[in-house]
């Protein structure tokens, strides 16, 4: 979203390493966390590849939130009955993760009959964290009251930057005082789990800019702190836009705007950035728990943690995607396919359109590698699920990408910070 959101007392977050399987080991297994997907925001950023719906779907008399809240709903309630069928006594759900889209537009209503339906049908566990995207503008960032009082325990605003030619050119909104703001509201409700999402490679944006912006994230008190590189795909191009994928096509604007950004990307700066977040974050006593995410300690994503961890989940909404351990399934982008099925013939709800794939064996593993990689904790490379990290071990070690720690009993190596900066060569390789 809103770039990719407690109160105690909750379980410590853990990066204990990923459980790595050897192949072969793969279950289906119940999920542990639940992704609901709200597609609206005020209005398209350009850069923006989310399934997103804006302008009057999202709000006025011909908004279509009404309509979605009803099929939300009705997805959550067949995906449970689906899960009461194959595992009638599972545990309750250790994380909630509704993103989009901007789910804080939605009436606050509506986000608690959602967490009502899930702690219902899904159970969710004492001092389970439950995050909520939201946009920092003071029309979109919701009541912090009236989420608290629905049981959200994290938000993560998506600030992105703090200077305001920055959020111009990005065709944000908000302004740098409404993260503040934003930031105030949900500590004074008693959400005391707050993460910011900033972005750096933005056209225009020095390095200098960007510490700005990491250090006024600091100033405000957050627990969490997001960097990620302004990625300009083209999902058109990768085919992902068809009827039942899983994004929706790019509109010819934001085409347009992402030529002219590309242009502007330059790499030595993204990297200047990089360290940049390294170095101060650091400093500010956030670890750099993953290759994107700094936490003070204790205050991780546990909810994302999930996914790198490769660890089972559910999901819910246009475009969600969803693992049980063995296949991948995701629910298509586009809302008319998505409200239609849900609504259903007779008033019969249907799952709504979409896809999914089996993972073989080969490909589960590598992809276990690549996950526990990306965390600091890292893997052991003696163990059989490291296998195919074997043949690039000793190029990435002499590169500098991985460094040994731990000790000759618990060997483990890890990304070093070049490694993070150049993992893509070293994921290629293994994939
Ligand atoms: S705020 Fe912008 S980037 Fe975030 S989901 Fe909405 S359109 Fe996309």
């Amino acid at each position: 979203m809103a770039g990719r959101c407690w109160t105690p007392p909750r379980a410590e977050a853990t990066t204990s390493p990923a459980p790595l399987s050897p192949p072969g080991a793969a279950a289906t297994l119940p999920p542990v966390a639940l992704y609901l997907h709200v597609p609206f925001c005020v209005s398209l950023c350009p850069y923006c590849d989310f399934v997103v719906y804006a302008g009057a779907e999202a709000r006025g008399p011909r908004s279509r939130v009404g309509a979605f809240t009803d099929a939300l709903l009705a997805e959550l309630s067949l995906r449970a009955d689906a899960l009461d069928a194959a595992f009638p006594s599972r545990a309750p759900l250790e994380t909630v993760y509704l993103g989009g889209g901007t789910p804080t537009l939605l009436p606050s209503a509506a986000i608690a009959s959602f967490l009502d339906l899930v702690r219902a049908r899904f159970g969710i566990a004492e001092g389970a964290e439950v995050t909520i995207e939201a946009n920092p503008g003071a029309d979109e960032r919701g009541t912090a009251a009236d989420l608290a009082v629905a049981g959200v325990t994290r938000v993560s605003l998506g600030a992105q930057a703090f200077d305001p030619g920055q959020l111009r050119r990005l065709g944000r909104r908000h302004r740098a005082a409404d993260v503040a703001a934003a930031v105030r509201e949900a500590h004074a409700a008693g959400i005391r789990s707050v993460s910011v999402d900033l972005l750096y490679d933005v056209p225009g944006q020095s390095v200098e800019a960007f510490g700005d912006a990491l250090a006024q994230a600091v100033d405000l008190g957050v627990d969490h702190v997001s960097a990620y590189a302004l990625t300009l795909d083209d999902p058109d191009a990768e085919g992902l836009t068809g009827e039942d994928g899983d994004h929706l096509p790019t509109t010819p604007g934001a085409r347009r705007w992402r030529a002219g950004a590309i242009r502007e990307q330059d790499e030595e700066r993204a990297a200047a950035q990089y360290l940049l977040a390294v170095e101060r974050l650091a400093a500010a006593g956030f670890r750099g728990y993953e290759i994107s995410n700094w936490a003070l300690p204790g205050r991780e994503s546990r909810h994302n943690l999930v996914y790198w961890q490769r660890r089972p989940y559910e999901a819910v909404g246009p475009g969600a995607h969803a693992f049980d351990g063995v296949v991948r399934r995701w629910n298509a982008a586009r809302l008319d396919g998505y409200l239609r099925a849900l609504a259903g013939p007779g008033g019969t709800p249907r799952l709504p359109p979409g896809g999914s794939e089996t993972v073989d064996a080969e490909t589960a593993a590598a992809e276990a590698v690549i996950l526990a990689l990306r965390l600091d904790t890292g893997l052991d490379p003696d163990r059989p699920g490291a296998a195919p990290l074997g043949p690039h071990l000793a190029w990435a070690l002499d590169s500098g990408l991985l460094e040994r720690t731990g000790t000759p009993d618990a060997p483990r190596v890890h990304l070093t910070t070049r490694g993070r900066l150049l993992s893509n060569e070293l994921f290629s390789r293994i994939v």
